[in-house]
């Protein structure tokens, strides 16, 4: 046998079967509720490696019972954005960013590695063909969910000897925060969304499935997401399904935007590293990867340090933080001023999404 895993499809052998009974386009719809008419698949086997890819029409897949993927979550997915600009082109944020991310998700997971430049490709040829779908509207997009699922048709544990790539697009809203309103985040440290050694670094199924519990005790608390915190002194590690700003006067009495490093149980984001690197560019204030506590959080409020709190995502883009529920008190955060840095940078890179 060939050691094939890393032999790759070749996105100049995509097979395309066209859909015969194209869908109606809805105008609004709920994020992830309504798919476009074509989806990619590849399939992968221990012995004979990557199959020829297939872009075919949307539809269900059929899956062994006793599927890895159902059984013991040994699967994983990606999420960016396309964007049609004021010059109809469409444009891909940053997709090799999710694309090594993706990557390294799937060594974690056990799971083939694969050809990250030609996955590309096929996904570029697949949102081709469905390109009516990107809405002209500059308020929206379409989303790009590829997903890597353990195959194995048996209940042992262990690492899959068939596994299918496959992906999958749908309409996304609004990319402002155009209901104006600021997030209401829940703190208690008795859930934790990841962990020192575990797998919250990656885009695994389990660590979303694994908060629902907390993210409905949050609403019992009317609050709309979780701050998940970490450890005995309660850092400040991310919102709901994103990354967290701090943007502050720090304890030196500089000004200064901050975010928790990447130490292993923080998503290493595509919006969040933009950012970043949006923000060191301009050089107006410091910039840094740093343990944030909610210690620091309410004597930076107290004193009035606090400037503003978001969270960062490619589906959620920049959200404003309003309060924080923590320890019985609610936390009120300063946010939503015309001027602050959230909107500028939301307005930066949302030019950058569609005007490249
Ligand atoms: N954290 C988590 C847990 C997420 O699921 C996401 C969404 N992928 C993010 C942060 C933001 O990542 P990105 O900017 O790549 O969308």
């Amino acid at each position: 046998f060939i050691c094939s895993s890393f032999l790759s499809y070749q996105a100049a052998d995509l097979i395309i079967q066209l859909s015969s009974t194209p869908k109606m386009k809805p105008d609004v719809v709920d994020f992830g509720t309504v798919f476009t008419d074509h989806m990619l698949t590849v399939e992968w086997n221990a012995i004979e490696g990557w199959q020829t890819p297939l872009i075919r029409p949307f539809g269900n897949l059929s899956l062994h019972p006793a599927c890895s993927s159902l059984h013991y979550g040994i699967q994983l997915f990606e999420g960016l954005m396309v964007y049609r600009g004021d010059d109809n082109r469409l444009r891909l944020f940053r997709p090799l960013m999710n694309m090594s991310r993706m990557a390294k998700s799937a060594n974690r997971a056990c799971l083939p590695a694969f050809d990250e430049s030609e996955l590309l490709e096929c996904i570029r040829r697949l949102v081709e063909i469905d390109q009516d779908w990107v809405p002209c509207s500059e308020s929206s997009s379409l989303y790009i969910r590829p997903t890597l699922i353990g195959t194995e048709p048996s209940l042992g544990v262990k690492k899959p000897t068939r596994a299918l790539l496959y992906v999958i697009l749908c309409q996304a809203g609004s990319y402002f925060n155009t209901e104006g309103k600021a997030l209401s985040l829940w703190a208690d440290p008795k859930y934790t969304r990841a962990w020192k050694g575990g797998t919250g670094d990656c885009k695994m199924g389990g660590n979303y499935g694994g908060t629902l519990f907390a993210q409905y005790e949050a609403g019992s608390h009317g609050c709309e997401q979780v701050l998940w915190l970490y450890g005995e002194d309660h850092q400040i590690t991310e919102a709901g399904t994103m990354n967290i700003f701090l943007h502050w006067i720090n304890e030196d009495g500089e000004e200064e935007l901050a975010t928790p490093p990447l130490d292993g149980i923080i998503l290493p984001g595509v919006t969040r590293q933009s950012i970043l690197e949006l923000t060191k560019k301009w050089d107006e204030f410091k910039v840094l990867e740093r343990y944030l506590t909610m210690k620091q959080l309410c004597s930076a409020l107290k004193q009035q340090r606090l400037k503003e709190m978001f969270g960062s995502g490619t589906a959620c883009r920049i959200c404003p933080v309003g309060n924080i529920m923590y320890q019985g008190k609610i936390l009120q955060l300063p946010c939503l001023e015309k001027s602050s840095l959230s909107s500028r940078i939301a307005a930066e890179l949302a030019d950058i999404q569609v005007s490249g």
